[in-house]
């Protein structure tokens, strides 16, 4: 699928149409002071299995994409619906 790098739509701090840039949010690595991950990571300690296994041949075959808009008058960050689950996304230049 491709997205256009700067889309005009509805900005909720604004509370008007404007011109926004397409950001994809990338993977940041998990807090370390989570209350799962510090469980996580006690029950990884010393001698002992995987806390749970992922089931297997359930694998997804695609990646979820995370798409925030940024306002180019406030330079807020904002959503635009949930992320959703394609094969390949770009991000292309529309002059
Ligand atoms: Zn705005």
């Amino acid at each position: 699928m491709k997205f256009p790098k700067e889309v005009r739509i509805y900005c909720p701090y604004c509370k008007k149409h404007t011109i926004h840039e397409v950001i994809i949010v990338k993977k940041r690595p998990r807090s370390k002071l989570s209350q799962g991950q510090r469980r996580f990571l006690r029950k990884m300690k010393g001698y002992g299995s995987f806390p749970k296994e992922n089931p297997k041949g359930r694998e997804k075959p695609t990646k979820r994409y995370d798409i925030r808009f940024k306002c180019k008058e406030c330079g807020k960050i904002h959503t635009h619906g949930k992320s959703f689950r394609i094969k390949k996304l770009e991000i292309t230049k529309i002059s």
